[in-house]
């Protein structure tokens, strides 16, 4: 739910996201999408909320207007030297480089994706680094999924995935039980990672966003909104292509 409070000039609008690990006191989260998200244990109260906003007003002033101009020079990406990119949610400095050699090589070094290509051109990279971020994907939902699946004892088989490209969705649960998940998924932190994988196990047992199919995720992954929150906040910037 959406809320706001007045700080000095500005007006400080925030969501609420409830997290019942939390013991007596909330947490403020400063999205790049410029969202505020105040998470809180359940059944806080309204001015308790209020008045933490207004206790980190500065804080939360100052990153606004970081997300703001960072959100103001987010630029199309152009696959060049020096460029950010992400990968299980941090970022890397993307650096490029000419080959005589085939087949082209992708590799992570420290805190940068070197792509090596023969001919290193925009397209050229894009589709090498592409095909890259799906193997990786591949890869590291698999084993996500392994170990998100041990949590849910009523699951007997660990299911299938596909990795499907979607425009504005991480995932989705096929009626057959497959299991569909975005692979620019890879780009998100790893507790959103698992978020989404936990979201679709649990579409095993409720298909509909139902009153039980919440509580059965909150039971499996009692602070699903903040990561929702989290994923919602670098959506865009992850699924910038
Ligand atoms: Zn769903």
């Amino acid at each position: 739910m959406r809320r706001e409070v007045r700080y000095g000039s500005e007006l400080i609008g925030f969501e609420v996201t409830t997290n019942s690990i939390l013991k007596d006191r909330i947490r403020i989260h400063v999205h790049p999408n410029c969202q505020v998200e105040v998470e809180a244990p359940p059944d806080t109260d309204e001015k308790e909320l209020s008045a933490g906003v207004v206790k980190r007003g500065r804080w939360i002033s100052k990153q606004l207007a970081q997300a703001r101009s960072a959100k103001a020079h987010a630029l199309p990406r152009e696959y060049v030297s020096g460029e950010t990119h992400f990968y299980i949610g941090r970022r890397y400095k993307l650096r490029v480089s000419e080959t005589n050699e085939k087949p082209g090589t992708v590799t992570l070094k420290g805190g940068t994706i070197e792509v090596t290509l023969r001919t290193a051109d925009k397209a050229a990279i894009r589709r090498r680094l592409s095909e890259w971020y799906f193997e990786r994907a591949n890869d590291y939902f698999e084993r996500r999924m392994a170990t998100v699946v041990s949590g849910f004892t009523w699951i007997e088989e660990t299911p299938k995935f596909k990795l499907v490209t979607m425009k504005k969705q991480w995932g989705s649960c096929a009626p057959s039980g497959v299991i569909h998940l975005n692979p620019w998924l890879i780009r998100a932190p790893s507790d959103c990672i698992d978020y989404v994988i936990a979201h679709e196990l649990c579409h095993l047992r409720e298909r509909n966003h139902s009153p039980a199919y919440y509580k059965l995720l909150t039971r499996h992954c009692p602070d699903w909104q903040h990561r929702k929150a989290k994923l919602d906040g670098i959506a865009e910037l992850i699924l910038a292509e």
